[in-house]
């Protein structure tokens, strides 16, 4: 191991994908790094956990992930962690749709092309708009082009207005543009902030052809961002504390520069496993979520405190399904016209064993994004719900066994992408000198996202390391 720098170190409180990025990117440069997790694992937002399921072991994540070819930060972080071939990337874009109503499969796919033409040849045979649709969500595609995410003004104005203005029906609002943005967002075009919208789409759609490309993993979350994160953190130096809650933060010395400068030493006051310590660090990085850090942050670290807690935010829920066969033929598919909006293969990455839930049996996970109405639904009641409608979607699912029913909830799973939230957004750096933040929820320009999460990693990172006699990053952006 390398010699680490001189003082008494960063601390990085939270061990999600933003913390487990900045420990790593700093520690990269040269820092000594302590990272502090309240819960007994890494990876926040994105876990897997163990189901003592009637079908024996589960591995279970609490709720799918997916990320994009576009998303060049968390495909960094993949790469450092050691894990890219574990979270696969499709060859070229390929949905399957499902309208439940009409019974019909259309597929979202692109070819070789560049952009904008990879997607053209789909958009004409997309058999869920009509000839007239089509033409104008193509037109609607090309003006994104003339949209600066960067915008303010952007922010201020919701995505269904600007759909509407682009001659958008309410059918292409539902099979194409909702079918990906909330999925994407978490939330519906008229809860959605244009300039969020129009980065999303305008780097899926418009930048390079296989930028919308998914990357599913192929095992569970847990062992991408906990087992495999947790041992990068340690081969490259980082002391990592698990079950460690930060309870205070606490300026012990402003220093010659407390005017605006680097210097200042902090105390954090932790419990690890119900022992109180406190450790000493010349800066500190906040990767905790907006509400946790509103809790933290000491008085005057943020010109406006009050904007984090006008962060709102937007539950996803996941309905989890073992069959005792077969009954989806494709990795996933997207669906119209049904209460089901995404449907997952999770048979192999779950371990599901095939002596316990029969030779073929299958494992599906509902993503249910923007699911305010049903977060709190007993699953007696989203039992009756979601088992008839996939038996009407999947037909081979009529006749199978349910081995196994579950739900996953996480009611805080995204901050709400709402018209304005980027004006509450605060940077990595804040007023107290060597105190930074990190989350998805911070100004990253993306929705809260992996990609958001790692990219507010690396700008904390970066914010802390001039001055601190660290060594420049690496001309890769990636941790
Ligand atoms: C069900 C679901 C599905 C999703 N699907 C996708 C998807 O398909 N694609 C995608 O890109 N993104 C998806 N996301 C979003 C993505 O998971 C998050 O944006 C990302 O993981 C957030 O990472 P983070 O590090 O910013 O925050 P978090 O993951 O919230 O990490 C913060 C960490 O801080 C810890 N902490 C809090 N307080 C303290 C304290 N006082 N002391 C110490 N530690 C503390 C927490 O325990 C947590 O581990 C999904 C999220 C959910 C919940």
């Amino acid at each position: 191991m390398r010699a680490r720098g001189a003082g008494a170190g960063t601390v990085v409180v939270g061990g999600g994908l933003a913390g487990v990025t900045a420990a790593l990117a700093l520690a990269d440069r040269g820092a000594r790094v302590t990272l502090v997790e309240a819960r007994p694992r890494l990876g926040g937002l994105a876990f897997s956990f163990h189901r003592d399921s009637p079908v024996g072991g589960l591995t279970v994540d609490n709720g799918q992930h997916v990320y994009l070819r576009c998303c060049a930060a968390y495909r960094g972080f993949l790469r450092r962690v050691g894990a890219t071939a574990l979270a696969p990337v499709q060859r070229r874009l390929d949905v399957p749709v499902l309208d439940a109503g009409r019974r019909r499969v259309g597929r979202l796919r692109r070819n070789g092309l560049p952009a904008p033409l990879h997607l053209a040849a789909s958009l004409a045979r997309y058999p869920h708009l009509s000839p007239g649709e089509r033409a104008a969500a193509a037109r609607a595609t090309l003006a994104l082009r003339h949209l600066d995410p960067a915008d303010p003004a952007l922010d201020e104005v919701d995505f269904a207005t600007w759909l509407r203005r682009q001659g958008q029906s309410d059918r292409a609002v539902a099979a194409l543009w909702d079918l990906i943005g909330v999925a994407t967002l978490n939330a519906r075009a008229p809860d959605v902030s244009l300039a969020l919208a129009a980065m999303v789409f305008r780097t899926g759609l418009l930048t390079e052809p296989g930028a919308a490309d998914i990357g599913v993993p192929a095992v569970p979350l847990g062992e991408l961002h906990d087992t495999r994160a947790r041992a990068a953190l340690d081969r490259a130096g980082v002391t990592t504390l698990l079950a460690a809650k930060a309870r205070a933060l606490r300026r012990t010395d402003p220093g010659p520069d407390a005017a605006g400068g680097e210097g200042g030493g902090w105390r954090v006051d932790v419990s690890v496993r119900g022992e109180r310590r406190e450790l000493a660090a010349d800066a500190v990085v906040l990767a905790v979520p907006h509400d946790a850090a509103h809790g933290l942050l000491p008085p005057g670290a943020l010109a406006d405190p009050g904007r984090l807690a006008r962060i709102t935010t937007a539950p996803i829920l996941n309905v989890h399904v073992v069959y005792d066969r077969r009954v989806l033929p494709v990795p996933f598919a997207a669906v119209l016209g049904s209460p089901v909006q995404w449907v997952f293969d999770r048979t192999g990455s779950s371990g599901l064993s095939a002596a316990t839930a029969g030779s073929a049996g299958q494992y599906l996970a509902l993503s249910q994004s923007a699911a305010g109405e049903e977060i709190d639904l007993p699953a007696r009641v989203l039992r009756e719900r979601y088992l008839p409608e996939l038996a009407r979607l999947l037909p081979r699912a009529a006749d199978a066994r349910v081995r196994d029913f579950f739900v996953t909830r996480e009611r805080s799973a995204t901050f709400a992408p709402v018209p304005g939230v980027g004006r509450l957004r605060p940077g990595a750096r804040t007023r107290a000198p060597g105190l930074y933040l990190a989350g998805a929820w911070t100004a990253t320009g993306w929705p809260a996202t992996m990609e958001g999460a790692v990219r507010s990693g690396l700008a904390a990172a970066r914010a802390v390391a001039p001055g601190r006699g660290l060594r420049p990053e690496r001309t890769e952006e990636s941790v």
